[in-house]
């Protein structure tokens, strides 16, 4: 009904779906036709406490029933006790920066690494590494930053200092005098979901520590227990300089963050955000990380880990025509496909029997469920996802 609204009138950006959600609680998404979806996309990522979160929402309901928004111009109180809650999840001491999105984070910490590299009031050194195949966001920095050049296509001129490497092990002949950061996701997420090796990363830690390069750690879709840990950084057993979150962190509401060591960093003028961090975000996401935290300790995020794996590997074993191999780390997994055209058939079936996936890279098909799933909604999510294979 609102299909032609849409198409008049706003930007095709998008290759959208048609459906017309209504509501949603946990998993599930029902559309105003009254159909019942289960969701393994999450909102690519973002719903890590579900849909329509009980607790989120009465967290929201009473923040906006005393303060939406006032300006960083004054401290804002539950946005100073959510910097305190991911500095003490993360361990050792960090301060954060409150921004809108990941590409906004991103944003800040290239400003971060840039300012990082000035002597005497100018910038000796600006160069920042990136993988091939990354992706850091959408502005024209950011998009600059995604090591992907079919989406550079209009967009130019950028700014300078970026440089692909084409795998981990390329990084450090790309070091100069010039460069100040390596940037990269632990696992590449848009990328097609593929995580690093643990003893490479370790080893470019080390390297680019010795070197005084700074390491920033994009965990924008990894963050916040999407790897079953708190961070990737954290599974991989690494410190950075810099990690950036935000899709998971609010649970549906807009809100990016930077973390860094270097607290000094900034003086005050050096970088702003008039939305960043204010009330209703930040009380949301206080809300959000404290779910997540006690649903890790209970040791259910492990469990619920266990069983999606077990779903996934059932699936796997029964369509290995079509599915090439297994990819990803906790609940940001992946199965890559034989072929791009089977993807496409793939993800046509899965919506047709209303289980939602996502697509990333090439030829991968993506899930990244929301981290508090329950059973039920597994066991019918896999058995439509068997269903939308088996009439391949
Ligand atoms: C999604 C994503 C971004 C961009 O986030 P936006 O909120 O869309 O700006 C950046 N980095 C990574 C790793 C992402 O997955």
């Amino acid at each position: 009904m609102y299909e032609a609204l849409d198409k008049q009138y706003v930007l095709h950006s998008y290759a959208r779906e048609y459906i017309n959600f209504v509501r949603g609680e946990s998993a599930t998404l029902y559309s105003d036709k009254g159909e019942d979806y289960i969701d393994f996309s999450s909102g690519i990522g973002v719903v890590s406490v579900g849909h329509a979160n009980k607790r989120v929402n009465e967290a929201i309901c009473d923040q906006i029933n005393k303060i939406t928004h006032i300006s960083n111009l004054f401290y804002i109180e539950p946005q100073a006790k959510l910097a305190e809650a991911l500095v003490k999840l993360y361990g050792e001491e960090m301060r954060l920066f409150f921004a809108n999105s990941g590409a906004e984070a991103n944003e800040a910490a290239i400003k971060i690494a840039r300012k990082y590299g000035e002597v005497d009031g100018k910038i000796k050194r600006y160069k920042i590494i990136t993988l091939k195949n990354s992706f850091h966001g959408r502005t024209i920095s950011t998009l600059k930053a995604t090591g992907q050049a079919s989406m550079h296509n209009y967009f130019g001129p950028f700014p300078d200092g970026f440089v692909y490497a084409d795998s981990i092990d390329e990084i450090e002949s790309l070091l100069d005098e010039k460069t100040v950061a390596v940037m990269v996701e632990l696992v590449q997420g848009e990328g097609g979901v593929e995580p690093l090796d643990r003893a490479r990363v370790q080893a470019l830690a080390k390297l680019l520590k010795q070197r005084d390069i700074l390491l920033i750690v994009d965990e924008v879709q990894t963050g916040v227990y999407r790897t079953g840990e708190f961070l990737a950084v954290n599974r991989y057993g690494i410190k950075a300089d810099i990690v950036t979150l935000a899709k998971g962190l609010g649970g549906g509401v807009p809100i990016g963050a930077v973390m860094t060591r270097l607290i000094d960093i900034f003086r005050p003028g050096d970088h702003g955000s008039t939305f960043g961090g204010n009330y209703l975000v930040t009380r949301a996401s206080l809300e959000v990380v404290s779910i997540l935290e006690a649903l890790k300790r209970s040791g259910k995020l492990d469990e619920t880990i266990k069983r999606f794996d077990e779903g996934l590997e059932e699936i796997y074993q029964k369509h290995q025509t079509h599915i090439k191999k297994r990819v990803g780390i906790g609940l940001m997994q992946g199965f890559r496909m034989s072929s791009a055209e089977v993807l496409k058939e793939i993800l046509k079936r899965a919506l047709q029997n209303r289980v939602l996936v996502l697509k990333a890279g090439r030829d991968t098909l993506r899930f990244l469920p929301p981290l508090t799933i329950s059973d039920e909604e597994m066991r019918v999510g896999f058995e439509r996802l068997d269903n939308a294979f088996s009439l391949l």
